[in-house]
This record gives structure tokens, sequence and C-alpha cells, in this order.
């Protein structure tokens, strides 16, 4: 799917036809420009020379089948992974990533073992979400929510990912809420204070993972450069102007974050309005081991005892590799 040379193909026609365009590609879904009957063979011909829809892609569905992982391969070969998970509740979020590989080689994290690649242009963010809005238009379904939590660090690739989120959140496109559109960042404290300006009711989420800097710079060496204090105090003044709740995630990693200590410290972070935690069980990846439930619990019990916001997230997709830190190490034999 190659949609950079839309206007430029359409540039000598009537101003409606963009729309029309759009509303064919975003709403309608269609697979090939032949669908869009409405425009004379010699354009839609030429659209499908220039602007191709077709999606190369592998896919795979989970044993529990509420979560599907998919491989898109884009133009230059490279590849990109993007899982989309259904929720007993209804809601079907995308996992877009943003970036092929990512610089920033956290240590828990198997998109950071591959190193960086390039970053994705804005098409190649929403190539992922057409792909799901297909998928699940068979179903009479929808995408609900957007996560900007795969592949890669999305203030890293600040002017794509707004871009993508403007389109997705189109009232005549793909109409996807801001408020249901969340980025995480490892602390890119000039992409938190960007956000703020925006005006967007997008979701700010904050990888945190560690509760004190010598930790967070073993697990998540970016910490050299946005250490703990300068990410909440970038956090703190997008509060100020933005009034709105951040997300801090957690990984619970065997032996190296889980200690009473470490809850303890995290509970001194946490203790703000609006700060709002999310544990997340970790998902292997060969280097660490996933906390124990009995350790988890412990963990918790602190937290609720000092009066902690928090939830745990819900593990999706572990056995299809599919879980948040795993993306990148997909399985040939499993593709349907
Ligand atoms: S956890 Fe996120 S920021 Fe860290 S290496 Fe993986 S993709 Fe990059």
């Amino acid at each position: 799917m190659n949609l950079n040379n839309l206007e430029k193909v359409l540039e000598k026609e009537p101003k409606y036809r963009q729309k029309q365009a759009s509303s064919a590609v975003f709403v309608n879904l269609i697979e090939d420009w032949q669908e869009a009957t409405f425009f004379s063979l010699q354009l839609r011909e030429e659209l499908n020379k220039e602007c191709p829809l077709s999606i190369s892609a592998e896919t795979l569905v989970s044993k529990t089948k509420d979560s599907i992982k998919t491989r898109i391969s884009l133009k230059d070969d490279l590849q990109v992974e993007s899982v989309l998970m259904l929720h007993q509740d209804g809601r079907n979020t995308v996992c877009v990533s943003c970036q092929v590989g990512c610089p920033l080689g956290c240590q828990f994290c198997a998109t950071g073992k591959m190193g960086f690649k390039r970053n994705l242009d804005y098409f190649e963010i929403i190539e992922q979400v057409i792909f799901f809005s297909r998928y699940l238009k068979k179903e009479n379904k929808r995408i609900s929510n957007i996560v900007f939590m795969g592949m890669g660090e999305p203030f890293l690739n600040y002017e794509n990912v707004l871009k993508a989120i403007r389109i997705l959140n189109d009232k005549e496109g793909l109409s996807i809420g801001a408020r249901n559109i969340s980025i995480s960042t490892a602390g890119i404290t000039e992409g938190i204070e960007k956000l703020s300006e925006e005006g967007l009711q997008v979701n700010l989420a904050v990888s945190l993972h560690a509760p004190n800097d010598k930790l967070r710079t073993e697990i998540m060496p970016i910490n050299k450069r946005y250490n703990i204090e300068e990410i909440l105090k970038a956090v703190d003044e997008y509060i100020k102007i933005t009034k709105r709740k951040v997300m801090f995630e957690y990984l619970l990693i065997k032996d190296v974050n889980d200690s009473d200590q470490c809850a303890e410290e995290l509970v001194k972070i946490m203790r703000k309005p609006l700060y709002f935690l999310n544990l997340i069980l970790y998902n292997s990846t060969g280097l660490f081991k996933p906390s124990s439930a009995k350790r988890v619990e412990e963990f918790k019990k602190i937290l609720k005892k000092a009066g902690v916001d928090f939830s745990q997230r819900y593990r999706f997709g572990d056995d299809i590799k599919a879980a948040c830190g795993q993306f990148a190490v997909l399985k040939d034999e499993n593709v349907v």
C-alpha cells in the first residue's frame, strides 16, 4: 500500500474527488481501486499503478483467539509488526509500530535487540490500522482504540506519528476518537512537551519500568539522557497544560524490579494527582523472566496499602510473541 502519490494523481481532478478517494480507502476500506466505480476506468488504473492498496502481510492468531499479530512487508522489503487485541468488553485495540526496530535498546525488549532500521512514514503507520480494519470489517466490527506501543519510540518519529493520528482521528475517515488513542514513550521529554501543545485529547503513557535512576539506566539506557526527575518534570508540566491523566507503565521482571523496596520507591513517585500506574506482567524474551504470581501479589499489596492508583494489564498474545516487548520474534511455523 502506498498513498503518498494520491494527491498528485488527483491534482487535475475536481476537489471532491479527493474526498471520494479518502472515503473509499478509510470508510469503505476498498482493497483495489477498481472497486471505486465512481472513478473513470483510466483513473482507477492510474490509481492502482501509483497508489496501490494491497497490503502484503502474514498473520498469526493466538490460541485464545483474542489477539492477532500481523507482519507487514514494506516497500523496501523491511517488515513491521502490529497486533489486534479483541477485548471481552467489545473494544478492539490495535497496537501499532512507528519505527522498524528501535534505537533505544531497552534490555527487556526484543525490538530493542533488532537495532534501528528506519522511521515509518505516516501512511505506513496507517497501513497497519487499515489492515486490521479490513480484517474486522468481515465480522462487521471496527477498531475502537489505537496504542502506539509496538516497535519503536513514537517521539523519535514525532511528525509522522502526529500526522497519522490526525488522519486516524478524522471524522470523515476511520474516525477513531483521540481519547481512544494512546502514545507510549520511554521518556523523550521534548516529545512530551510538544504533545502538550497540540491540543489533542490523546492519552500519554510513560514506560517507567524502574523506580530509581540506577536500575532504570541498567535496563533502559535512554535513562542516561532523560532521567526520572527530568521525565517527571515534563509530565507535571504536561498535566498542568492538558489536565489529562498520565499512565506510567511498569513491567514486573523477576529479581530485577519487583522487590518490596522497588514497590516502596515506586509509591513515592506515584503519589501525585493524575498519575496512574499500569502494571504489566513481563513476557519472556529470553533475557529475563516474569515475576512469580506470589511476588506480583506482594508488590501490589504495598501499592494498595499506600493508596496508589493502579491496574494490572491483561496479557495478550504471549503464544504468538505479540505481547509487550516481544515484537520482532515472529515464528514462521504459526503463520496462517
Ligand atoms: S521497549 Fe520501546 S523504547 Fe524500549 S527498545 Fe523496545 S520499542 Fe524501543
